[in-house]
């Protein structure tokens, strides 16, 4: 066998040689490709959503989609360097790998890889305080001046979640959320994440949930509804130390059925009812007191009283594994416990 252009008869790809091969038009690239970008959250438009997706890959796939090559190639890909995601044409050194039987031949082009900006839907939705729902939190007994304290916890778990979601689910955002009489309201993009949040809540705190909608209009042909959830949380809150005949303990976990008690004298686990009216609050989770360790020992600690400094020992209690520089305490029956 010889090569049909030149006769050579060195090694064949298909009827040519390497050299009749190379001095063809291989690889007709693009002199530029594009990709669109949210300047809110970062997103790249790809077939047809908003995602957060790897923009090399994306750039790489658009860029062999748009390419031709001569009919004796029988794959090919592009590598591209990583390039920094900003507006406008970047020129980039884009090298195109090439198989040719059990050959590769790689080739380098300079491709103009334009980057357009604008705002995805949901981005500018929640420029224009669009929301599906409020959720509201609620526990009893919270004083609005202090809601955000004293619901810290499950606040910033609200927070981190709508955060881990936001980019990756449509309309996952807070439009707004504050302080409200008796708890905290929470203006969100998407009724699914509401759902969401509340289903957590009420996996993870034990709240009631409750559910009501009103129609607002139409849209696309269909009712358009705005949905308020209401979130209770119990009473007691994980963290929350409560007394219970007598004896201090700590909230260790909260459901809808169940309290979950740990002693803070000996560390054994109680079980009892959310609603038993043995119960004695004593200090919520935001309340506990910090007081600075001066020594401590397998059975005991000594603090100073955060209220008057003096060094009292009080007993340590057995799940306190790690004593750091303060500990939590709280004053009961005229004594400061550690807790
Ligand atoms: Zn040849
Ligand atoms: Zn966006």
């Amino acid at each position: 066998m010889f090569c049909v252009e030149c006769g050579s008869e060195e090694k064949l790809y298909g009827a040519l040689c390497r050299e009749c091969l190379l001095s063809k038009d291989l690889i007709n690239a693009p002199s530029h490709i594009e990709l669109e970008m949210c300047h809110g959250c970062g997103n790249f438009y790809d077939r047809g959503r908003w995602q957060n997706i790897d923009y090399v890959e994306q750039a790489s796939r658009i860029l062999k989609e748009q390419t031709k090559t001569h009919k004796q190639i029988e794959d090919i890909h592009w590598d591209i360097p990583k390039f920094e995601p900003v507006k406008g044409e970047h020129r980039v050194i884009c090298q195109a790998i090439s198989t040719i039987g059990d050959q590769e031949f790689e080739l380098d082009f300079e491709i103009g890889v334009r980057i357009r900006v604008q705002m995805c839907p949901s981005c500018s939705r929640q420029s224009s305080d669009y929301y599906e729902a409020i959720l509201q939190l609620r526990r009893d007994g919270v004083a609005s001046k202090d809601a955000e304290i004293e619901l810290a916890i499950e606040n910033q778990q609200i927070l981190n979640y709508v955060d881990s979601l936001a980019g990756n689910e449509d309309n996952a955002f807070l439009t707004k959320w504050g302080v409200v009489p008796g708890g905290m309201d929470y203006y969100i993009g998407s009724i699914v994440l509401a759902k969401n949040i509340a289903a957590r809540m009420r996996e993870g705190y034990g709240a009631t949930i409750k559910e009501s909608n009103t129609m607002v209009g139409m849209k696309d042909g269909q009712d358009l509804y705005r949905w308020t959830i209401l979130v209770r949380l119990p009473n007691h809150g994980r963290g929350d130390i409560i007394a219970y005949e007598k004896k201090l303990y700590l909230v260790d976990a909260v459901s809808r059925k169940v309290l979950t008690l740990k002693g803070v004298a000996k560390g054994q686990i109680y079980r009892i009812q959310p609603d038993d009216s043995k119960i004695k609050p004593v200090a919520k989770y935001s309340q506990l007191m910090e007081a600075v360790v001066v020594s401590h020992e397998a059975k005991t600690i000594q603090v100073l009283d955060p209220e008057n400094y003096k060094t009292v020992t009080v007993l340590r209690p057995p799940y306190l594994k790690q004593i750091g520089e303060t500990v939590p305490v709280v004053r009961y029956d005229e004594q400061l416990h550690a807790v």
